[in-house]
């Protein structure tokens, strides 16, 4: 991970969110490629906001795991709302909430 000096990250990434103590985080950057998450730009390489978020609070997400959202809001980027999951439990997850419907109808009328 070449992401340089910890702080000029943490200093680069803070600029594009809103942070209130227990609420979810806005993330104000660029504009995201998927409706929802939003996209953390740093040193040419584009990460989604919350997986950014991870890996500044707590470190290095392992491969073939996700980030997930255990407050249901996809552009939320508050470390404490974020989970690690696999692929498989992710899509658990959103079962069980009921989100897998949603993006199926969109990805159809498009
Ligand atoms: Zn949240």
């Amino acid at each position: 991970m070449s992401y340089g000096p910890k702080q000029t990250l943490q200093e680069g990434y803070e600029k594009f969110v809103i942070k209130k103590e227990n609420d979810c985080w806005d993330w104000k950057g660029c504009a995201p490629i998927n409706p929802g998450y939003g996209q953390f730009r740093h040193e040419g390489k584009i990460t989604r906001a919350h997986r950014a978020s991870w890996i500044l609070y707590f470190g290095i997400i392992p491969e073939k795991l996700c980030v997930c959202h255990k407050c249901d809001n996809p552009s939320c980027v508050n470390p404490n709302h974020l989970f690690l999951g696999t692929l498989k439990e992710n899509a658990q997850d959103m079962v069980k909430k009921g989100r897998h419907i949603i993006p199926i109808i969109k990805r159809i009328k498009k």
